[in-house]
């Protein structure tokens, strides 16, 4: 209620000053059309629905937080995510092959502009893990509670809201609880999702929280396994053998060298080391982990190769160190995410930038580059943007997650908001989201 007023009356001094709030949230044209749709009774209801909701919101944030989802094994929650729609209207909503939870809300117009907004479903914790919720003074911890849980109410809020407010839009959008964002997934669920969907024109990934932060830029990812093994022996009886540990040694000081550009950023380090079976043994075997990332595609394949080669020189110095070849060397690629970027000047993160600024009330949102669903559209050349869910938290994938469910309406409002605008609310506004000419 507090807010729905604060939204109008922002609404309305947008109007009266309209220069100035060109001024500070926007080149582009959405600042008219983003006071028709908040000046819009409709919308105004489904905003307050969202308010008045906050608190069942997290009540079920915390519930689905409950139902386990490790990496490929989110079936069960994909179930609940796919009820859960079913039960806000969704009849037909289905779980397609990869296991990506898909509804479709049909538009006034033609189906297009085609809007997408997704959150995902599973969370980095293997099977066994806690995944309790405890609070503590008003903080809450539990694994993947943010991530992506806040992401996958703030969705389930925009469609309740939407129904709440009589709201139909323009375009057709497409709501998703996606599988495979985390780790070894390398986005599966999103291959799927844009092979079976081409005609997708622009695409959302609620997942972060807060909602000051907007990610337009997709970091790549390329990791790898190195296994490093030789003979192994005695400490002292077979010393003169190449040592896997030793390897491993040579190949990380080498690596600590590197030297990457800081624009665009990239990155790596080598993230976990292990072998040897005793202090008194040359060691047969190690491996090592390495993470290597670039808002820039083309950056990362430079520092891959770069690094590829380093390894393969310290696996060569080590044998020519023992006057041998008997040291070998594994290469195993375990993670593989495109780079992209969306433009500042896209419509689609101009709208999301003017929907975060007049839910913040505010006009310092912030754009950046994180790791993420949009990844995947971004390299496809398709307009996509990631938006955080709301509220504020931290220890992201450690078993300690925590949140604070603070100004978490905010979220989804500013999503609502966002989706408005792209999608165009009908009979107010047309859509912001361009249709991408047909391939
Ligand atoms: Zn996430």
């Amino acid at each position: 209620m507090t807010l729905t007023r604060s939204i109008l009356a922002i609404a309305f001094v947008a109007v009266a000053q309209h220069a100035l709030v060109q001024q500070a949230w926007a080149q582009a044209a959405p600042a008219p059309d983003l006071e028709a749709i908040l000046a819009d009774p409709k919308v105004g209801k489904s905003l307050e629905d969202i308010r008045a909701d906050d608190e069942r919101t997290f009540l079920e944030q915390k519930r689905i937080t409950e139902i386990p989802a490790p990496p490929f094994k989110e079936k069960v929650r994909a179930e609940y995510f796919q009820k859960r729609m079913q039960e806000l209207g969704f009849k037909d909503a289905s779980i397609d092959a990869e296991g990506n939870v898909i509804a479709r809300r049909k538009g006034t117009g033609s189906g297009h502009p085609l809007l997408a907004v997704a959150a995902h479903l599973d969370t980095v914790f293997p099977e066994g893990t806690d995944v309790t919720v405890k609070e503590k003074d008003g903080t809450f911890v539990g694994p993947g509670l943010g991530d992506d849980a806040r992401g996958l109410v703030a969705l389930l809020a925009i469609i309740k809201a939407m129904n709440a407010g009589g709201l139909s839009t323009v375009g057709d959008i497409l709501f998703v609880g996606d599988v495979g964002e985390e780790e070894l997934g390398n986005l599966r669920g999103m291959k799927a999702l844009f092979r079976d969907h081409a005609d997708i024109d622009g695409f959302i990934s609620i997942d972060g929280l807060g909602i000051d932060r907007i990610a337009n830029q997709g970091t790549g990812s390329h990791r790898y396994e190195f296994v490093f093994k030789g003979p192994g022996g005695h400490s002292f009886q077979e010393f003169g053998l190449p040592s896997a540990i030793h390897a491993v040694g040579r190949a990380i000081a080498k690596i600590s060298e590197l030297q990457t550009p800081t624009n665009p950023k990239t990155t790596f380090t080598v993230g976990t080391v292990s072998g040897g079976t005793s202090v008194n043994a040359i060691a047969a075997e190690a491996r090592m982990a390495v993470d290597m990332r670039s808002n820039s595609t083309e950056e990362l394949l430079k520092l891959e190769a770069k690094l590829l080669d380093l390894v393969k020189q310290a696996v060569a110095e080590e044998n020519a160190r023992w006057k041998t070849d008997k040291l070998t060397l594994d290469i195993k690629l375990i993670g593989d995410r495109p780079a992209g970027i969306t433009a500042a000047d896209q419509p689609i993160v101009q709208v999301v930038r003017n929907s975060v600024n007049v839910v913040r009330n505010g006009p310092n949102a912030t754009l950046g580059g994180s790791s993420t669903d949009a990844n995947l559209p971004m390299s496809l050349g398709i307009p996509a943007v990631t938006i955080g869910g709301g509220g504020e938290g931290g220890n992201w994938h450690s078993r300690n997650e925590w949140y604070k469910p603070t100004d978490a309406w905010m979220g989804p409002q500013s999503a609502l908001i966002t989706v408005l605008m792209l999608s165009g609310l009908d009979g107010v506004t047309k859509p912001a989201l361009a249709v991408r000419a047909a391939k």
